[in-house]
């Protein structure tokens, strides 16, 4: 299959083809990587982008992902809180600024929300949005009305995640459906926001799963696309889930997919990237173009001067934009 991808060409792959994508034999990886890491090359050049979240809210969601500390089902021991002190909020996107970092993320546990939950919220994003950060946000469903306060406060991106294939969506979310997160994110574009969306890998799903969710993404067609790498958390129903087959090997298949599929995207590498890509981090990094400082929602990251070190090791420069 690998063979057959024209290394300048954004390849057209069947779902079949995709699928064999994911079954390369490992003694193959390295050409995948290499016809993979040509298209981050001719849409990313060298760059790796970097992000850091703040929470803005956690905890106490009255959903039911299978996966999260902060939902309904888990006894997970976070800190639960309605809103994030500003100091460690506004102090947060001052290092975004400092840093250079490209963008600022915020995240909100839940689904629901008031308008005047959005609107303390575009308070917020208007004050910050005073220094010039491009600011995504990690947000649960919003009403169109309550989209446009948002995009009128200025918000930039909205992350809102696939998370896995509409028909293993049921698995591990039972409190809303797959398609109402794909009518979300169609709404919030209409609006011109950016999207962020992305999904987990780990969760018990199959290859085909893998696949389906990567192709409705390429339809979607996000500006970022984040795949994340299941972190078991005690407490929540996929704290003692199998993760033996989360290899190196597979996770790289998994990511030279997503850019094979959607090359011009930023594919980033968020969550276990430190567990499952260390020592490789110049093959990763050749074929992702983002990944996070620090702090995946409720999980520790590896902090910004490592990210860099790192970055820098494996012969890449990190973005600067102005913020
Ligand atoms: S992923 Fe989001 S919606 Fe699902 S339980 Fe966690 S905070 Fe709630």
């Amino acid at each position: 299959m690998i063979s057959e991808i024209h290394a300048h060409e954004d390849p057209i792959l069947t779902r079949e083809e995709a699928i064999e994508i994911l079954n390369t034999p490992d003694d193959q990886l390295d050409t995948l990587i290499e016809r993979a890491g040509i298209l981050r090359k001719k849409y990313k050049g060298n760059r790796v982008s970097i992000h850091i979240l703040t929470n803005v809210r956690s905890g106490n969601c009255t959903q039911d992902c299978a996966y999260c500390a902060q939902s309904c089902r888990s006894d997970a021991d976070i800190d639960t809180y309605k809103w994030v002190d500003d100091d460690k909020l506004y102090n947060d996107n001052d290092f975004v600024n400092k840093y250079h970092l490209s963008r600022h993320c915020i995240g909100l546990s839940g689904m629901g929300f008031t308008d005047a939950d959005i609107e303390q919220l575009a308070g917020r994003i208007r004050k910050m949005k005073e220094t010039g950060t491009h600011l995504c946000c990690s947000i649960g469903f919003l009403t169109e009305k309550q989209a446009r306060m948002l995009k009128d406060a200025g918000l930039d991106r909205i992350n809102h995640n696939l998370n896995s294939s509409r028909n293993y969506y049921s698995h591990i979310c039972t409190t809303h459906t797959f398609d109402q997160r794909v009518e979300n994110i169609h709404m919030l574009q209409r609006l011109g926001f950016e999207i962020c969306s992305g999904g987990i890998i780990g969760m018990g799903e199959s290859k085909e799963d893998v696949v389906d969710m990567l192709l409705e993404l390429k339809e979607i067609n996000p500006e970022a696309l984040p795949i994340n790498f299941l972190l078991p958390i005690p407490g929540t129903p996929l704290g003692d889930q199998d993760i033996s087959g989360l290899t190196y090997e597979y996770g790289m298949k998994v990511l030279c997919l997503a850019r094979l599929l959607v090359p011009q995207s930023d594919i980033r590498c968020a969550a276990g990237r430190e567990v499952y890509f260390k020592g490789h981090e110049k093959e990763l990094l050749s074929v992702v173009d983002s990944i996070f400082a620090s702090g995946y929602l409720t999980a520790g990251g590896q902090g910004i001067n490592d990210t860099i070190q790192t970055i820098t090791d494996a012969g890449f420069t990190y973005e600067i934009e102005s913020a």
